[in-house]
């Protein structure tokens, strides 16, 4: 990333604050701003504001953002984070630490206009702006690369230009989902098993690896009326219109299933949320284990339940589906574990 400034501390990538969060059990900053809102943007915007920072904005450099809907009603309106499309960041403050950031409005051609330069304090900036393959290995290798993908060119058995060497996950083109590079990683194990045991065969023409298309979601007209709402309960993420007639009943539309209804029904009478955050845990061969609310808890309790899940300090071992915490803020809903964290010593960073 190109960014005039005087490079102090405070500035992260986003993988790079996900695992200062979520492994280290530290907190790279209290102030944050961030740069880019595809899914990874909004939601470490959200894991900061749960974990005690005060996220600042969310400055997006095109029109739109990369992100799912439902990521900037749940990681971004839940939580009063604004979104600026249109902006990017155009100078770092601060000399040992970040003191603020400069945001700018970008004209269609992504260009900063002069005057829209607004000062930001915060001691973070997050950049979520788009990763690139690993490609150390297969470039060392002397692997022909995709301009496409970024990665290696391969065959239809994953192989490379160079006999041998296979090419998976974000080595082969960057990856969202993990589960996308489980099933990657199998077939390019099993093709460089056969490749040992019957040799060389030809394989075919190289071909591009499929990267699943990105969603542009723009923000729908309206979003701030009360009455619309984008619904949450799959990545489609429907505007519903939820009027309140004269005999008090709720009208609702834009809905596409019946799960919409119901969302929207309860949004307007009830929000509620699962929460995810982190407990400390003492003994252990982590600093911090992941843990979720077993079910939804009003929106309102938010706040109390984080509160009360940063009280607490647990005991080693602990394992997936302990309850940490039970009627978390008097909801009668259970904090649980959702990780393991044996007993052992932390291990050096
Ligand atoms: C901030 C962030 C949040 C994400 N959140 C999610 C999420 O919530 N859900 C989801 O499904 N996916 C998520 N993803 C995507 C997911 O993390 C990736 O798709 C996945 O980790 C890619 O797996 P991989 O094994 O290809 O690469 P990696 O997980 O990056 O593993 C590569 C490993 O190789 C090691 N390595 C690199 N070079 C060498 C070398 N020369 N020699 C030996 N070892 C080397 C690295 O240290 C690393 O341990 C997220 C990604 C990011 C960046
Ligand atoms: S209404 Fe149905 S289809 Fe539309 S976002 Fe909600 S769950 Fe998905």
């Amino acid at each position: 990333m190109n960014i005039p400034g005087t490079r102090p501390a405070g500035v992260y990538s986003a993988g790079t604050a996900q695992r200062y969060v979520n492994i280290e059990g530290r907190m790279p900053g209290r102030e944050v701003v961030v740069l880019g809102s595809g899914d990874i943007g909004l939601i470490m915007a959200r894991r900061m504001t749960l974990q005690g920072a005060k996220v600042k904005l969310v400055a997006e450099i095109m029109p739109y953002s990369g992100g799912l809907k439902r990521n900037i009603v749940q990681c971004l309106d839940d939580f009063g984070i604004p979104l600026k499309l249109n902006h990017t960041v155009t100078q770092i403050h601060g000399k040992e630490r970040v003191e603020g950031v400069t945001v700018s409005k970008v004209d269609e051609k992504l260009n900063p206009i002069p005057g829209t330069e607004e000062f930001v304090k915060c001691d973070t900036l997050l950049l979520s702006c788009g990763l690139i393959p690993e490609n150390e290995l297969s470039q060392g290798a002397g692997a022909q690369m995709d301009d496409t993908t970024a990665g290696p060119v391969v065959n239809a058995k994953l192989e490379t230009t160079v006999k041998g060497i296979f090419a998976c996950g974000n080595v082969l083109h960057v990856h969202d989902l993990v589960d996308n590079v489980s099933i990657e990683a199998e077939k390019a194990g099993e093709f460089a098993a056969d490749y040992i045991l019957n040799g060389e065969e030809d394989w075919g023409e190289a071909v591009r690896p499929k990267i699943p298309e990105k969603s542009k979601c723009t923000l729908p007209e309206g979003r701030d009326a009360g009455s619309q709402i984008i619904c949450i309960g799959c990545p489609v993420g429907c505007l519903i219109t939820v009027n309140k007639k004269e005999d008090g009943t709720l009208e609702i539309t834009g809905n596409t299933c019946k799960k919409g209804e119901a969302y929207a029904r309860n949004e307007v009478t009830a929000p509620v949320r699962a929460v995810t955050s982190l407990i400390r845990v003492k003994g252990g061969s982590g600093r911090v284990v992941p843990v979720k609310t077993a079910g939804e808890i009003p929106k309102g309790k938010i706040g109390q339940c984080l509160e009360e899940i940063g009280a607490v300090v647990a005991n080693a071992p602990v394992k997936t589906g302990d309850v940490l915490i039970q009627n978390v803020a008097g909801t009668s809903v259970s904090v649980v574990a959702t990780g393991n964290i044996p007993v052992g010593n932390i291990p050096a960073v």
